[in-house]
Order: structure tokens, then C-alpha cells, then sequence
């Protein structure tokens, strides 16, 4: 019945769009096809369930609510504050947070409405306090000017992209480096791991303002309270950006001292990770920030997408269900099942191995560079990103490593043996993918080649792994 319900949603719902611009219907119908018959493994990426797909394409789309419930700058908005009411309270409930904003559009915005806060919260500023007037427009060019200077003098701590960071934890061309004074932290040369006593150093020298945890390509588990220590000792708010892990987080593979929520003052998310809700950014936050993240509108942010806040709701709903927690689980044990397969075809890990939902594959033993990796991969039907690894000899744009993540493969059913034969599909690829050579017959980190047949050899074997594990299994395009 669901099925068949779904299944017809869709179909009349690509007639609708079909008579206005086939083209858009044609391209969905491409992407759903695309999405079923490749092997997934972007470690940001999943697939959201229909009922939370459902959710985002309805009329929530086209109504202005800025503000926050009950208080909003436009009428008529008693519908999203029942869709931002109860997307909050689910998002406390599930995370444990006393307090959770879910208005920010993507992580970007999160991390940014949570710096503002921060600033808005520790700096004594009057340039600040005017920030926060209801108008905003009371601001002058010279209070913005005097403003630009009076930040510049704060200090923020994260880690480094090429450790696993994310661009907005400080990464000096992102603004989050350009309002504050920045500084990173990396990983042991040797281990890869995080070294808490160096990463507490650096913080006893630098004194932060803000020290941000949580990464998008660390392959490894992070000890919040020990975080928190850091931060305490120097009098500094521990920000956590959970957008990758959130999902372990909800499904209680990380408790403890791994769950951010207890630890950071503010911790940042994105929904569609690991968290398998539409694309958007949320933040926790304890009572003492409540109240400025509260004003991410209009400090950063205008008009809350209400339609996806509806969609949020819908996720935190399902992520609170008992069966996400068994998904949670099965995205962790399938990281290990994928980091064994490499292991015992002897290609070398980052960090030697994993804990969480991803791996980092260092390709420079293949003898190529991440670009010729990722691009080989996406031949034989494989879809990864490249992605810097610690002191990467080949820089950001080509890059030594792979990263492969569980979660989209997990949604789909893939167990232990599936991500065996994912490795073994990959490092097939690898070893059978050469390096090309320049114009001028020098090394080339972009061009290569992919041995005859191997792409259909890899395609035939995915796809059986993929029939067996349909995506939306049920969906059938009229
Ligand atoms: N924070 C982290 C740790 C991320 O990995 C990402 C995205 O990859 C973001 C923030 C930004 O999220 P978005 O793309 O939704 O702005």
C-alpha cells in the first residue's frame, strides 16, 4: 500500500513538473537511476526516506517566517510555528540539548549563527550590542568598519582541513578565519590520531575564544570531555560541528564522552549526513546561548526554509525510533568491515584504520593522486571524493586520498560482506589504474588510465550488489 502510494505520488508529481519543463522531470528521473545504480560512498551523503523527500515539496515552500515562533516579522505564520516547534522538540529530545535552533539553511550557516552568538555572548562590545537591536539597519558603515576591527582581535582555534577539518573551523579563505585570529591544530605526524596534550598547548599559548571540534574527514572518535578540559583551562567556549557524525550521535553509537551534546556549549550540525534528514544546518546550544543563537535571524541568517523544517521534524521523528539506532550501529560496524577489507588487501588507512563512518584511503601507493583515484572510481561506477590527507604532498585540489563513507550504502541494506567487496572492487580499480603523463611527458596528477575491461568487470559486480539492495525499493516510475 505505502509502496503503491509512493510510488504514484511521484509519477503524477513528474507528470506536474513534465508539462512545465520535461527537462527538469527528465533530469530527476536520470538522477533517481544514476543514484540506484552506483555504489555511493561520499561520506557526506545519504538518501532520506520518501516521507521526508514528501515533506519538502510542499507549499511550507513559499511562506516568509522570519523571526522565531510566536515572534515572527510577517503574518500569518501559525503553521510553522507548529513546524519549527515540534522540529526543535524533537531535535532536543533526541540529542539530550536544552535548547535547539533549526533554522540555519546548510552547516555553513549553523557554524556561522553559532561564531555570532559566541562573539555576541563573551566579547563586551557596544558595536555588538547594537548588532543585536531588533533593526539592523541602525548600523552604520563605520559601526560595521569599527565592528571588523573589534573582532579581528578574537581568537579562534580548529582543526586543520588537511587533519580533517572543515573549511568553516578556521580555514584562513572561509570567513571563519577572517573574523577571528586563527590557529589550527592537526593530528601526530606518525599516528594520524588527535594528540590532546599538543592540541591543549597550542590552546594554553593561543588562548581561543572559540575552540571548535569535530572534523568532515577524521576516520577516528573524539573525546568531548577532553575537549572541554581544553576549553575550560583557557577559558574558552568549546564549539563541536557534529554535521558528519550526527547520526552516530542520535542512534547512541557515540555516548559518553564521544556524545558533543553534554560537553560543548554549542554544537553545530548539519540533517543530511549521517542524520539522513533533508539538507539543512541546526544548533544546540546550553540555556547561557540560547538566547543569542535565537537571533541567527537577522544577524545571519532571513527567511527560515519552513518547508525543510517540516522535513526536519519528519527526520528527527524517524531518528528517534528505535530501528535508527540499529542503523546508527550498522554505519559504524560497516566502516570497520570496509577498513578490514582494505587492510587485508594491504592498502594504507589514515590513522591505520577507522571508528566511526569513514575511511581515508591513502592512494599514493597506488601511485596515483586522489584526483586520478576519484576519477578511475567514477568510471567503473564507484562515486567518492578525493580528499587531502595529513601533510598532503599533492595539496588540496589533487590530493593523496580517497574518503569513503557507510552511511548512503548502509540505508540501502549493505552489511559486512557487501563492504568486503566494496574494498575489493576498489582496490581492483586502483591497481589497474596508471598515472598519465603530462603534454611535456612529465607525471601528470590528473590524467590516467583504466586498464581494458575493468570498468565493466566492476560494474557488473556492483550491480549485483545493488540489485540485491535496491534504493526505495518500492518506487516504481510510472
Ligand atoms: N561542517 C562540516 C564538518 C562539514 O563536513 C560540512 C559539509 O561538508 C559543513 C559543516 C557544511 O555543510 P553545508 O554543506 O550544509 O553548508
Amino acid at each position: 500500500m505505502t509502496d503503491s502510494l509512493i510510488s504514484s505520488a511521484y509519477t503524477q508529481a513528474l507528470e506536474v513538473i513534465g508539462a512545465v519543463e520535461p527537462r527538469i522531470a527528465d533530469a530527476t528521473r536520470q538522477e533517481l537511476a544514476d543514484q540506484r545504480g552506483s555504489l555511493k560512498l561520499i561520506a557526506s551523503e545519504n538518501y532520506a526516506s520518501p516521507a521526508v523527500l514528501l515533506t519538502m515539496g510542499t507549499w511550507f515552500s513559499d511562506k516568509y517566517a522570519e523571526g522565531t515562533v510566536g515572534h515572527r516579522f510577517y503574518a500569518g505564520c501559525q503553521n510553522v510555528d507548529t513546524v519549527e516547534s515540534l522540529a526543535a522538540e524533537h531535535a532536543r529530545e533526541l540529542f539530550g540539548a536544552p535548547y535547539a535552533y533549526v533554522q540555519p539553511h546548510s552547516g555553513i550557516d549553523a557554524n556561522l549563527v553559532a561564531f555570532w552568538s559566541i562573539l555576541a555572548n563573551r566579547v563586551e562590545s557596544p558595536y555588538l550590542q547594537k548588532m543585536q537591536a531588533k533593526n539592523v539597519n541602525e548600523l552604520t558603515e563605520a559601526d560595521w568598519e569599527t565592528l571588523r576591527g573589534e573582532l579581528g582581535n578574537q581568537r579562534l582555534l580548529g582543526m586543520s582541513l588537511d587533519a580533517g577539518g572543515h573549511l568553516t573551523h578556521g580555514f584562513r579563505p572561509n570567513i571563519s578565519g577572517k573574523m577571528f585570529h586563527q590557529q589550527q591544530y592537526g593530528t601526530d605526524p606518525e599516528t594520524g590520531l588527535l594528540d590532546y596534550d599538543a592540541v591543549a598547548a597550542k590552546a594554553r599559548e593561543f588562548k581561543p575564544l572559540v575552540l571548535v571540534a569535530g572534523y568532515s574527514a577524521y576516520p577516528r572518535r573524539v573525546n568531548f570531555a577532553k575537549m572541554r578540559e581544553i576549553a575550560d583551562e583557557v577559558g574558552a567556549v568549546l564549539m563541536v560541528d557534529m554535521a558528519h557524525f550526527a547520526g552516530l550521535v542520535a542512534g547512541k553509537v557515540f555516548t559518553g564522552e564521544e556524545d558533543p551534546v553534554p560537553f560543548a556549549h554549542i554544537t553545530t550540525t548539519t540533517t543530511h549526513k549521517s542524520l539522513r534528514g533533508p539538507r539543512g544546518g541546526m544548533v544546540l546550544a546550553q540555556e547561557e546561548f540560547a538566547a543569542d543563537v535565537d537571533r541567527g535571524c537577522p544577524m545571519v541568517l532571513g527567511g527560515p526554509l519552513s518547508h525543510v523544517m517540516a522535513a526536519k521534524a519528519v527526520a528527527f521523528a524517524e531518528a528517534r525510533q528505535s530501528s535508527f539506532q540499529a542503523y546508527a550501529q550498522q554505519i559504524a560496524d560497516n566502516a570497520q568491515s570496509l577498513a578490514d577489507g582494505f587492510l587485508k588487501r594491504d592498502a594504507r588507512l589514515v590513522t591505520g584504520g577507522t571508528d566511526n563512518h569513514l575511511v581515508l584511503l591513502d592512494v599514493s601507493g597506488f601511485g596515483l593522486t586522489g584526483r586520478q583515484a576519484e576519477s578511475a572510481l567514477l568510471d567503473a561506477g564507484v562515486v567518492t571524493n578525493r580528499n587531502s590527507i595529513p601533510a598532503d604532498p599533492n595539496g588540496a585540489w589533487y590530493t593523496s586520498g580517497i574518503r569513503l563513507g557507510t552511511p548512503a550504502l548502509t540505508t540501502r541494506g549493505f552489511g559486512h560482506d557487501e563492504f568486503d567487496t566494496v574494498a575489493e572492487l576498489i582496490v581492483d580499480v586502483l591497481s589497474n589504474t596508471e598515472a598519465g603523463t603530462t603534454k611535456a611527458g612529465g607525471p601528470s596528477k590528473a590524467s590516467y588510465a583504466l586498464a581494458d575491461g575493468v570498468a565493466d568487470r566492476t560494474k557488473a559486480a556492483s550491480g549485483e550488489l545493488l540489485d540485491k539492495h535496491p534504493l526505495y525499493p518500492g518506487l516504481v516510475l510510472g
